[in-house]
C-alpha cells in the first residue's frame, strides 16, 4: 500500500464501491482516505452513571437495564417508550420511529450497554433512538470512535460507519510506513507538536480527549505552515524576479506639493504608510501592497502623494475605481487637491463622451496625461500608456484576477500596484490570504474627529428620528436616508423606495430631498451627488450605491432604514459616509422589532464600536472567512482543518517559523530541510492559486 494507492485496491472495497466513494466523497487514494477527517467521535471508553449525568456531554455510554417497554401515543405522535435502569437512576428511553421488529429484538431486562445523546426534559432525563449492545457481544471499548462525514446515498450501499472505521483502521495500521515527518524535529520540538504519524493515527482513533486535541494542533499547524510556505516561496521568487521600474528619484512634485499644497497636516500613520510606499517603490522590483485604512482614515492623500512620485521619475498613474460614482468621486477630490499646483488629471468611465475618450487617450500616449482616473474603461486595449509605472486599485474585492492582469500588461516593465480597501481584514485573513502582499495600514484617524455616535431604533421611534434629524437640518446639516435595495425582490424594494422618498419630502417640508438609486443613468447620479454634495439638498434618499467612498463632509446623519437587512461591513461602510467633517456626527440604525440573533448581533457590534477591524472580526466569526473574500476568491481557504477564525495563534506561529527557516535556508537546501521541501512540492507547487495580485 502506498499513498498513491487507489482506494478500490483495498480489501472491502472494490472498483464499485470504489466508484461510489469517489463520487460522493471525492476520495481516490488512500492519502485522500488518510485527509478523510471524522466529524466527531463517541466515546465508548466511558461508562457513566445516570446520576452524573448532564444534558451537556456529547454522546454517552451507560451501562444497566431496559425496563417498562410500551408503547404510548396515537398516529402521528405514536412512539415506543421505555425506561432505562443503573445503579444510581432511572431515564426514559424514546424511539419515534420504529418497527414491529425493533420492538420485539429490544433486549429488555438484560445487561446492556446504551449509547446516545441525554436530553433533559420536565427534570427527566432521556435519550431518544440508542444505540444499544447486550453484554456479551460487546466489543472491547477502544477509546474514541470516529464519526466519519457519510451521506444517506452511502449508508443505504452499506457504507456506514462501522465501514469507514475498518477502511480507516486498516491504513491506519499503515502509517509508519506511509507518512514521512514534514515539520523539521527542531521546529516540532519547539513548538510542542505531535509527530506526523501519531497524529494522523490519533486524528482518526484518538487514545483519548487530549490526544486528539494535540494531533488536531498539529494537523493544523502543517496546513498553515505549508500554506504561508507556499506564499512566502513565492514572495520570495516574485521578489528576485519581478523586475519594476525603480523610482529612484523625490522630485519638484512631490516636494513642492508637500511643502506647500497640503491641504491637512498627515497623520503620522499617513506619513508612515507612505514612507512604506516610497522605500518600495525605489527598488527595482515591483511594488505589490496592500493599503488598509478605514473609512475617512485618508487613503487619498496617500494615493496622490504616491503618484507624484512616480510622476517626478517620469510615469504615469491609472487609479481605478470599482463604480463610476467612485470615480467620479476620487476624480473630483483629487482634482481639488491638484488645482493650485497645476497637475492635470483627467478620468476616464465608460459614460466619457467620445470625442474626449479619444483625446483622453492621446494625451495618455504621447504622455501629456501623467494621472487618469477610472473604472474598469481604463483597461480596455485601446487605453495604452506612454509609461505607466503606477496602478491604484481602490476597493480590490470588486476586481477580478484576469483584469488585474490586463492592467499590467499595459507596460512592458509592469507598474507598481498598490491595491486600497477600506474593508478592514480580520488578522488572520490578511496574515493568509494577503501574505504574497504587503500591508500598510493606516491605523489612525485625522485629528479632531470625533467619533460618530450610533443607536439603534425601531419603528415606533420614527417621529423622534424624524425630528432629530429636522433639528440637524436647522443646524445646517445634511442628511443621508439609506435604504436596502437586494435583488431578488428589486421591484418591491424599489416601490418601497420611491414611497418613502415621498413621505420624507411630505415630512421635511421646506427642505430639498434628492434621490440616488442603481436604476439611473450616469449623469442623472452625478447631478444627483452634485445637488446634495454642493449643498443645495438637505437630504439624499439612497440605496447602497453611497456605500463606498461618497464624500460630503457637511452630512452629519445617517438613518439606515431596515438596518437589519444589511451586513457588518456594508453597515460600517455606510456608517462611513458620515462623521468626515468636524461636526459631531450621527448614525441611526432602524430596524423592525422582531430580530434574529444575527441581526441583533450586528446591530450591537454597531452601536458599541467604530473599529472596521473589530466589526470585520465580527463579521468573520458570523460569516465565516469564505463569504468575507466573497467566492470568487474563497476557494484559496480551502482548508479541511485550519479555521481563520479561531486559529490566529496558530496561523501566526506557522508564518513565524516559515520567515525563520526561509531567512536561514532560502531555498529549502539544507538537510534538515529536505522533508519539508519535498512534501511541498509533491503537495503544494502549483496547487495554490497564485493569481491574486500578480
Ligand atoms: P478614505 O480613506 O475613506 O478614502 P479619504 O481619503 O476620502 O478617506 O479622506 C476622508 C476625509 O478626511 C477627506 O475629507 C479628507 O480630505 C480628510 N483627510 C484626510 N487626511 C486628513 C488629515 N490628515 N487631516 C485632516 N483631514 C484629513
Ligand atoms: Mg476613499
Amino acid at each position: 500500500m502506498s499513498l498513491d494507492t487507489p482506494v478500490e485496491f483495498l480489501k472491502s472495497i472494490g472498483p464499485e464501491r470504489a466508484k461510489l466513494i469517489r463520487n460522493v466523497l471525492d476520495i481516490v487514494t488512500v492519502e485522500d482516505f488518510l485527509n478523510f477527517y471524522p466529524i466527531r467521535y463517541l466515546d465508548k471508553s466511558q461508562v457513566y452513571d445516570i446520576k452524573n449525568l448532564s444534558d451537556t456531554l456529547p454522546e454517552v455510554q451507560l451501562k444497566g437495564r431496559i425496563i417498562d417497554l410500551k408503547e404510548l401515543g396515537e398516529g402521528r405522535s405514536k412512539r415506543l417508550a421505555a425506561k432505562f435502569q443503573d445503579e444510581t437512576g432511572i431515564i426514559d428511553l424514546v424511539w419515534f420511529k420504529y418497527s414491529k421488529w425493533l420492538k420485539e429484538q429490544l433486549p429488555v431486562n438484560k445487561t446492556v450497554y446504551i449509547f446516545g445523546k441525554v436530553t433533559l426534559f420536565n427534570s427527566q432525563f432521556s435519550m431518544a433512538h440508542p444505540e444499544i449492545e447486550v453484554e456479551e457481544l460487546k466489543e472491547k471499548p477502544t477509546g474514541l470512535l470516529p464519526i466519519y462525514p457519510g451521506s444517506e446515498k452511502l449508508s443505504k450501499r452499506g457504507l456506514n460507519h462501522k465501514f469507514f472505521q475498518n477502511v480507516l483502521r486498516s491504513i491506519c495500521t499503515q502509517i509508519p510506513a506511509l507518512l514521512t515527518e514534514n515539520i523539521p524535529d527542531a521546529v516540532r520540538q519547539k513548538l510542542k507538536l505531535m509527530p506526523r504519524g501519531e497524529a494522523y493515527l490519533n486524528i482518526h482513533f484518538p487514545g483519548d480527549l487530549r490526544k486528539y486535541e494535540q494531533a488536531n494542533r498539529r494537523i493544523k499547524f502543517e496546513e498553515a505552515f505549508f500554506f504561508q510556505l507556499s506564499y512566502a516561496l513565492k514572495k520570495q521568487h516574485h521578489q528576485a524576479n519581478a523586475i519594476g521600474n525603480p523610482f529612484t528619484l523625490v522630485g519638484d512634485y512631490f516636494t513642492t506639493f508637500y511643502r506647500d499644497h497640503l491641504p491637512f497636516p498627515l497623520t503620522n500613520a499617513q506619513k508612515r504608510v507612505i514612507r512604506e510606499i516610497r522605500t518600495d517603490m525605489r527598488r527595482p522590483v515591483q511594488m505589490n501592497r496592500l493599503l488598509q485604512g478605514d473609512v475617512g482614515s485618508g487613503k487619498t492623500i496617500v494615493a496622490l502623494l504616491a503618484m507624484l512620485i512616480a510622476m517626478d521619475n517620469g510615469f504615469q498613474s491609472v487609479m481605478m475605481a470599482p463604480t463610476e460614482i467612485l470615480a467620479q468621486q476620487h476624480y473630483n477630490s483629487l482634482k481639488e487637491l491638484t488645482e493650485i499646483a497645476g497637475i492635470q488629471i483627467r478620468l476616464l468611465t465608460g459614460s466619457t463622451k467620445k470625442s474626449e475618450r479619444k483625446s483622453i487617450h492621446d494625451s495618455l500616449l504621447s504622455g501629456d496625461l501623467s494621472i487618469l482616473v477610472g473604472t474598469h474603461a481604463v483597461l480596455e486595449d485601446i487605453v495604452q500608456f506612454k509609461n505607466l509605472g503606477l496602478a491604484i486599485i481602490d476597493e480590490q474585492h470588486r476586481f477580478g484576477v484576469a483584469q488585474r492582469a490586463r492592467l499590467w500588461a499595459k507596460n512592458r516593465i509592469p507598474p507598481h500596484i498598490l491595491v486600497m480597501t477600506a474593508t478592514p481584514i480580520p488578522r488572520t485573513l490578511a496574515m493568509s490570504f494577503y501574505s504574497d502582499l504587503d500591508v500598510s495600514v493606516i491605523d489612525e484617524m485625522p485629528l479632531g474627529r470625533k467619533p460618530i455616535i450610533t443607536a439603534h431604533r425601531r419603528e415606533k421611534d420614527r417621529l423622534s428620528v424624524f425630528r432629530f434629524a429636522q433639528e440637524e437640518i436647522e443646524k445646517g446639516r445634511q442628511v443621508y436616508f439609506v435604504y436596502p435595495l437586494i435583488e431578488e425582490s428589486e421591484t418591491l424594494d424599489y416601490k418601497n423606495l420611491m414611497e418613502n422618498f415621498d413621505h420624507i419630502v411630505q415630512f421635511f417640508e421646506g427642505c430639498n430631498v434628492t434621490m440616488l438609486h442603481g436604476r439611473m443613468k450616469p449623469n442623472e447620479k452625478e447631478d444627483a451627488m452634485q445637488y446634495f454634495a454642493s449643498g443645495k439638498a438637505q437630504i439624499m434618499v439612497a440605496t447602497t450605491v453611497i456605500e463606498v467612498g461618497v464624500n460630503v463632509p457637511n452630512a452629519s446623519v445617517m438613518i439606515i432604514e431596515s438596518a437589519e437587512r444589511f451586513g457588518l461591513s456594508q453597515l460600517h461602510q455606510l456608517r462611513g459616509r458620515v462623521g468626515r467633517g468636524a461636526e459631531q456626527s450621527y448614525c441611526i440604525l432602524m430596524t423592525s422589532d422582531k430580530l434574529t440573533k444575527e441581526s441583533r448581533i450586528r446591530i450591537k457590534t454597531m452601536t458599541e464600536t467604530n473599529d472596521g477591524f473589530k466589526i470585520s472580526e465580527v463579521d468573520m466569526q458570523l460569516r465565516g472567512p469564505g463569504d468575507l473574500l466573497g467566492t470568487q476568491q474563497s476557494g484559496i481557504l480551502d482548508f479541511k482543518k485550519l479555521d481563520l477564525t479561531t486559529d490566529a495563534k496558530i496561523i501566526e506561529a506557522s508564518k513565524d517559523t516559515v520567515a525563520t527557516i526561509l531567512q536561514k535556508d532560502p531555498f529549502l537546501a539544507l538537510p534538515d530541510h529536505q522533508n519539508l521541501k519535498n512534501h511541498y512540492l509533491t503537495h503544494y507547487r502549483g496547487k495554490t492559486s497564485w493569481g491574486k495580485i500578480s
